[in-house]
Formats: structure tokens, C-alpha cells, sequence
């Protein structure tokens, strides 16, 4: 049931319309791993500077969260500094620094090397080259995660990388903005030809959908009275499908499907709080419930006329 991250670890600045707060813990790699280690046990690569506090190192060791290829070095971590207006689902990026990333040259250790299940967050898609590189077995599965400034500055690097992958998840802007498609069913036919077999599509406030072959699946999202940050939904929406399936040890269709429902759910409780602050903390108890709650939002009956 191994499970390997390599993305950002980084200090982020984020103000919503319900606050606002300096240097929080953040990061694609960060989100995804706390929640993943709900499911499997989880490896983090990344890299952070040294003004990362000790303190949030300790929130990784609670979960249980393998550090050895976390590196520090000397440096800034790298600091996202973004806000949220009225559009929760819109995030408005005001600064990237890459600090320690940017001569970030990740080597695995040998231990960590024949992960079953790979999860390229986002983060320089050289980094999710060089790391992919290093595995000596192909993992059952790869998947992959990007954003817009990656699209717009590295689109070559990009399609290097999705071609090598299994399955691509990304949201419906990053979507079009790959493929020059604003349908979504011609953006993934696109999509396909670039390399994964799967792609699934986060839609903020309005769920998730999910391409493969033929098929396509449709979740929705939980409506929510408490959100106060959807900074990392999408990596601990990756982290809760990733996690499944590891603990599954499946990568079918109807496994996908049930993935997503409890990817879903974590990122219902990633939105509740800033940071990790609401996930670090859950039963497992509590996702269950939630997971379930997906059941009975979505289900009805099917008589016909
Ligand atoms: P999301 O799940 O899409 O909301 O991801 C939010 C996280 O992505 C934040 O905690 C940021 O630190 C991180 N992030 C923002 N920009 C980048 C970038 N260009 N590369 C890697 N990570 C980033």
C-alpha cells in the first residue's frame, strides 16, 4: 500500500472574505499527503528552506507522514500568496517565489524508489520528470496535477511528463487552458492523446467528473455552510482519491468511482479552515460519515415513465 507525493511543501499567505493569514503551512504535496495518510501510509519529496518552523514538521510526523525525502536547504520555502473574492472557486494568485525550488534537484532515496501508487503534485513538471526517472519499477499507477502557471510557462515540460502518466487530475480551467477546448468532452478526447487513460476534472462548489474510454462519472459536491478556505481542496481532493485506491491496491473503474467519493469528502474538510488545520485532525469515523453523505446526496430512484 505504498504511496509516494513529490510536490510543494510552501508557506503561503492567504486572504478569504472570512480572513486572512500570514505564512501558513501550505503547498500542493502538503495537503495531498495529510490527506492521503488517512487511507495508506504516505512518503513526501519535496524541499523547504530554512525559515520552515519545526512546528509544522511536527503536524507531518503526527500523521505519520514519511519525511526522508523531504529535504531542507538553505534558502526561502516557497511562498504562494493568493486571495479568495466572493468566487470561492476562483483563486487569484498575487505571488509565487520559488525560493528552495528553484534548484531543487530531487533524489529519492533508494527505499522510496518502487512506490505502487505515484502522485506527481504540482509543482515544476522537470521536478515531476526527474522524479518519475527515478522509480526502479514502474508504479501501478502515476498520476498528475498541474496549474495555469505551469500551462502558460512550461507547456513543453508539461506534455513531456502527461505522457508518461495513467491518470490526470486537474481543474476545469487547467483543462481548457491544455487543450483549446471549452467543451469538456472534446477537451478530454484531447487530453487522451497526450498520454493518461484517465482524466478527472475538479469543478470546485460543483463536484468532480471523471473521463475514461467511454465512460464518464459524475460526483457532486457537498453543499456547505462552513468554508473559510479553499486554498489545497484540489490536493487533498487528489490525496483521499490517491489513498483509496493504494488501500484498495485497485485502479478499476468502480474502485475510480468510489475514490472520487471519498476525495470528495476530504475536500469538503480541507475547506472548513485554513491550513490544514481541519483535516489534521479527523476520525476515521467522520469520513465515512461524510463519504456516506455523498451516497444519499446523489442517489435516487430510477423508474421510468
Ligand atoms: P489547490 O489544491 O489547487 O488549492 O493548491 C493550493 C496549494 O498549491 C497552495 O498551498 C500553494 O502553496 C500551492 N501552489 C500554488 N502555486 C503553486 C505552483 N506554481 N507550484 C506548486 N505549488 C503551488
Amino acid at each position: 500500500m505504498s504511496l509516494l507525493v513529490v510536490g510543494s511543501v510552501a508557506l503561503d499567505s492567504v486572504e478569504t472574505p472570512f480572513g486572512k493569514h500570514e505564512r501558513i503551512l501550505g503547498g500542493s504535496a502538503t495537503h495531498f499527503s495529510v490527506a492521503a495518510s488517512y487511507f495508506t501510509s504516505v512518503n513526501l519529496v519535496a524541499v523547504v528552506g530554512n525559515d520552515f518552523p519545526d512546528g509544522h514538521l511536527e503536524l507531518f510526523k503526527k500523521r505519520q507522514i514519511g519525511l526522508e525525502g523531504l529535504e531542507k536547504q538553505t534558502g526561502p520555502t516557497f511562498h504562494w500568496k493568493g486571495k479568495y473574492e466572493y468566487d470561492l472557486n476562483q483563486a487569484i494568485t498575487l505571488q509565487t517565489q520559488l525560493g528552495v525550488f528553484e534548484s531543487f534537484d530531487p533524489k529519492i532515496p533508494a527505499n522510496l524508489k518502487q512506490p505502487e501508487y505515484l502522485f506527481l503534485a504540482n509543482i515544476d513538471p522537470r521536478l515531476q520528470y526527474k522524479v518519475l526517472q527515478q522509480m526502479s519499477t514502474r508504479p501501478k499507477l502515476v498520476a498528475l496535477d498541474t496549474m495555469n502557471f505551469w500551462i502558460q510557462n512550461s507547456l513543453e515540460d508539461l506534455k513531456q511528463i502527461m505522457a508518461k502518466i495513467d491518470l490526470l487530475i486537474i481543474n476545469e480551467g487547467e483543462a481548457r487552458q491544455i487543450t483549446g477546448e471549452s467543451n469538456l468532452m472534446k477537451a478530454w478526447r484531447k487530453i487522451a492523446t497526450l498520454g493518461p487513460k484517465t482524466l478527472i476534472v475538479k469543478r470546485g462548489e460543483y463536484g468532480a467528473i471523471m473521463f475514461q474510454d467511454g465512460h464518464v462519472f459524475s460526483a457532486p459536491a457537498l453543499p456547505l455552510e462552513e468554508i473559510k478556505d479553499p486554498t489545497g481542496a484540489g490536493d487533498s481532493f487528489a490525496g483521499g482519491v490517491m489513498g483509496y485506491l493504494a488501500r484498495l491496491q485497485a485502479t478499476d473503474w468502480n474502485t475510480l468511482k468510489q475514490a472520487i467519493i471519498f476525495g470528495s469528502a476530504m475536500a469538503s474538510f480541507n475547506v472548513e479552515d485554513f491550513s490544514c488545520q481541519r483535516i489534521v485532525n479527523l476520525s476515521l469515523e467522520e469520513i465515512n460519515e461524510r463519504a456516506q453523505s455523498f451516497y444519499h446526496l446523489a442517489s435516487f430512484e430510477s423508474d421510468l415513465l
